[in-house]
């Protein structure tokens, strides 16, 4: 088979495999490519619908609708965590300490005011938080939502596709959904066009180069076929980052122990969705509580080896 890699168009030696559609268990395969000279995993089929593949359900199982009372709350911690002081807010975050987004917003310079583009944020879970916390300028943007979303704190989501964005903004962020667009070349010069020099990227995606990838192979609950189009190495995300004028200023590792139960579990061809899953059915899981206390473990160890199977980037315009 020939395939002419997508990110860096070499054609030899590259590597295929297999892969099954195991998160709601369809099992309709998919033939994905690793590239041998920048590493990167790419669908080389995708589906004409991909749409198909986005079910109702594959958002509203990431929206985890919060308490009332713990959505209060949390505006006083994240707004301690951001320089503001108050009491309620101190007290909570010597308990639980730093809100992790509050976290990825220091490496990026942005202030309450910053005008701030989420890029494929799903119903905006993450914007809705920040706008309660006392940002004023949010957007959102999501091509697989049903339509526009405006709530009440100010925050904008909008159902539209990058290439329809015309403003320029002082951070981009994008969680989790650049693997999922087609032509990463287009995106990140759009991206770039998008932000002065001195302005910052935020880019959280699965990252082959880890453990759970050379050890799973087709089975790394990660490569998500066919929704995650691109599966970057961290040669081919810098390869992007250089063309398009990124500097990459911090790499942060954020894996979870999915990529253990996860991978084990396709291994024994146990969807995700399946009731024997441990996401569906923790009592009924194939796992005792000692094995996942290991993979808790393992994950932990594997960010800190920069092994992890997820990161964030921090990447400055140059
Ligand atoms: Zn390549």
């Amino acid at each position: 088979m020939e395939f002419t890699c997508k990110i860096c168009g070499n054609k030899e030696g590259n590597k295929f495999y297999t892969v099954r559609e195991m998160q709601f268990g369809t099992r309709d395969e998919f033939v994905y490519c690793q590239c041998s000279s920048c590493e990167c995993l790419q669908i080389t089929n995708p589906p004409e619908n991909l749409s198909k593949y986005y079910p109702k359900e594959y958002f509203s199982f990431q929206i985890n609708k919060e308490k009332y009372l713990k959505e209060k709350l949390n505006i006083y911690r994240d707004r301690y965590a951001l320089g503001i002081n108050n009491f309620i807010g101190k007290f909570l975050y010597k308990k639980y300490g730093e809100p992790t987004y509050v976290g990825w917003l220091k490496n990026t310079e942005v202030n309450l005011n910053s005008k701030i583009l989420d890029v494929g944020c799903g119903f905006g879970k993450l914007l809705f938080r920040m706008g309660n916390t006392g940002f004023k300028n949010l957007t959102g943007i999501d091509a697989f939502i049903e339509r526009d979303i405006f709530y009440k704190n100010g925050v904008k989501i909008y159902k539209r596709n990058l290439s329809e964005i015309r403003d320029n903004y002082d951070l981009i962020m994008m969680h989790h959904s650049l693997e999922h667009l087609e032509d990463q070349h287009a995106v990140f010069k759009k991206l770039s066009s998008m932000l002065e020099s001195g302005k910052h990227l935020l880019i959280r995606i699965p990252i082959c180069s880890s453990f759970a990838w050379k050890t799973y192979k087709e089975n790394w609950f990660a490569l998500e076929a066919p929704r995650h189009l691109f599966n970057h190495s961290l040669k081919s995300l810098n390869i992007l980052a250089d063309k398009y004028e990124f500097e990459v200023v911090k790499t942060t590792y954020d894996s979870r122990s999915i990529q253990f139960w996860g991978s084990e579990q396709y291994k024994k061809d146990i969807p995700l969705m399946d009731e024997r899953s441990y996401f569906v059915n923790p009592d009924k899981s194939i796992f005792t509580s000692e094995e996942m206390n290991e993979f808790e473990n393992r994950t932990k160890q594997l960010n800190k080896d920069g092994e992890g199977d997820q990161a964030g980037f921090f990447l400055k315009r140059k």
